[in-house]
C-alpha cells in the first residue's frame, strides 16, 4: 500500500507523460494566461503560446512551473499552419497527445468596415478563425486515437449579435460559434467535446483603449454592474475541460447578463 502511494506521487510530480496536457494559445497575458495557470494548478502539463511578447510568455511559464508541472512555451503565429505544425512536433515529443485544446488567441479591430484594408481583414480572419482550424486539425487525430478530448474556443458575445465598428471581429467570432457547433457533431462519436465561451466585456488589455467615460457607460449597461475577470473565464474553461462528457456543441455566454 505504502509503495503504491509513493509511486503515484512520483508519477504525478516527475513524469509528464502521466499527466494530462492542455494547449492554451495567446497565453502571454489576459484570459489565456489565467486559463493556463488554472490548468497548472490542477496538475496539467501546460503548453502556451503567443506571437510577440516573449518576456511575458516566459513569465507565464515561470508561474506555471511554480506548480511543479511541465510547461512548453512556443513563440509563433497560430494563424500559420506551418508554425502550428512545428508546435505540434514539439508537443508530441514532450508530452505525446493533447487532452485539452483552448483556442484563445485573438485580436480586435475597431473601425468602420469601409475604412478597413484587406491586410487587416486577412490578419484578423487568420488570427481569430484560421487559427482555430489549424490547431483543431492538428489536435484531433491524437484525441480520436485516445477517444478523449476537449476543444474549447474563446468566442465573444459579438459573435452572436454583432457589434458596430467591429464587423470583422464579429464575423470571426460568429464563425467560431458555427465551427464549434458543427465540429461538435463531427467529433461526438469519438468521445470529443467541442464548446465555446462567448465572453462579454472582460477586464484585459484588449479593452484598455476605452477612456474613463466609455468604460463607465459600458459598465452601466451590464446588469452585473462590472466587467468580467479573466479568472472567471478560466474557471468556466477548466470546468468544460474536464467535466461533463455529454455537454457539447454549446456556445456558453459569460457576460454578467449583458446581451
Ligand atoms: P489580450 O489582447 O490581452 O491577449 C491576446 C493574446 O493573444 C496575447 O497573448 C497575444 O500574444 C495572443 N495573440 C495575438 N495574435 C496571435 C497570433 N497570431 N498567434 C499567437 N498568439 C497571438 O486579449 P484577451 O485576453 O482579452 O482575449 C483573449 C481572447 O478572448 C480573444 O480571443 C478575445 O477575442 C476573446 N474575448 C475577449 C474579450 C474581452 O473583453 N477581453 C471579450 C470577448 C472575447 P502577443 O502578446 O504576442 O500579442
Amino acid at each position: 500500500m505504502f509503495n503504491i502511494h509513493i509511486e503515484i506521487s512520483y508519477i504525478k510530480r516527475g513524469d509528464p507523460m502521466a499527466r494530462k496536457t492542455v494547449l492554451v494559445t495567446g497565453a502571454s497575458r489576459g484570459i489565456g494566461k489565467a486559463i493556463a495557470v488554472k490548468f497548472a494548478k490542477k496538475n496539467y502539463n501546460v503548453v502556451i503560446n503567443c506571437l510577440h511578447s516573449e518576456e511575458r510568455l516566459m513569465q507565464t511559464k515561470k508561474d506555471i512551473e511554480s506548480y511543479q508541472v511541465s510547461c512548453l512555451a512556443f513563440m509563433g503565429d497560430v494563424g500559420d499552419l506551418a508554425q502550428c505544425e512545428k508546435l505540434f512536433e514539439q508537443i508530441r515529443k514532450q508530452f505525446g497527445t493533447l487532452e485539452v485544446l483552448v483556442n484563445n488567441a485573438g485580436i480586435s479591430y475597431i473601425g468602420l468596415l469601409q475604412d478597413m484594408n484587406s491586410e487587416d481583414w486577412d490578419r484578423i480572419i487568420r488570427t481569430n478563425l484560421t487559427s482555430v482550424f489549424n490547431l483543431s486539425k492538428l489536435a484531433i487525430p491524437g484525441m480520436v486515437a485516445q477517444k478523449y478530448g476537449k476543444i474549447i474556443n474563446i468566442s465573444s458575445v459579438w459573435g452572436n449579435v454583432g457589434a458596430s465598428c467591429e464587423v470583422a471581429y464579429s464575423a470571426t467570432k460568429g464563425g467560431i460559434n458555427a465551427f464549434t457547433k458543427a465540429l461538435a457533431k463531427e467529433l461526438a462519436p469519438s468521445g470529443i467535446q467541442v464548446n465555446a465561451v462567448a465572453c462579454g466585456a472582460i477586464d484585459t488589455e484588449m479593452n484598455r483603449f476605452l477612456d474613463e467615460d466609455e468604460l463607465i457607460s459600458l459598465v452601466d449597461g451590464i446588469p452585473a454592474g462590472r466587467l468580467g475577470r479573466a479568472d472567471e473565464v478560466a474557471d468556466l474553461v477548466y470546468h468544460l475541460g474536464y467535466k461533463n462528457s455529454y455537454l457539447t456543441g454549446q456556445v456558453i455566454g459569460l457576460d454578467g447578463g449583458w446581451i
